[in-house]
């Protein structure tokens, strides 16, 4: 078990597209654990790789008591009717806003042995994969929400106690700088 810290909102790579999975290896496979465990630690609804500093595109759900994970999701189908409810996001510790999405979704992709899977479902499981798969393309469920609540959301956060903790930090270049002072 090996569960990871949560990047919070700020964190740079909350905001970038994740790359696509290639090699469907041990290190994928210990990847989706610590993902499982991390989500199951939270305990969340859902947890992309990015939210454990992993730019990578990889998922895991845990809805209905059903864990499931999901690489290289592509949305392939959203039901015209929508479901209301509250959102939240364990990048935004504590913070929930009404956030609509589609009723129910089916997304293709493929297990951690590299086999195709699909997921299909409504309610939470279409909001967990909506949610999950958005976080993949560096988007949050705050640029979901409509402009009212987005105002009320970026007050709450920087309200929020856990604010500004994830700053970036300047990282020193691996890379040899000549003696050149960068
Ligand atoms: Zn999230």
């Amino acid at each position: 078990m090996a569960i990871q810290p949560i990047r919070l909102f700020g964190d740079p790579v909350l905001t970038v597209a994740a790359e696509p999975v290639t090699s469907f290896d041990a290190e994928l496979r210990g990847l989706v654990k610590d993902l499982q465990d991390t989500m199951l630690d939270a305990p969340g609804a859902g947890l992309a790789a990015p939210q454990i500093g992993v730019s990578l595109r990889v998922f895991v759900y845990d809805v209905d008591e059903i864990v499931g994970h999901l690489i290289n999701p592509v949305i392939k189908q959203l039901s015209d009717q929508c479901q209301e409810g509250d959102e939240g996001c364990l990048s935004f510790p504590g913070l929930t806003f009404p956030t609509r999405r589609a009723q129910s979704v089916v997304a293709e992709g493929f297990n951690m042995y590299g086999d195709p899977v699909t997921v299909a479902g409504s309610d939470l499981l279409a909001r967990a994969v909506q949610h999950e798969v958005d976080h993949l393309d560096g988007i949050l469920f705050i640029d979901r929400l409509d402009a009212e609540q987005r105002k009320l959301a970026m007050r709450a956060i920087r309200e929020a106690e856990w604010s500004g903790l994830s700053v970036p930090r300047v990282k020193i270049s691996p890379h040899a700088t000549g003696g050149l002072p960068v």
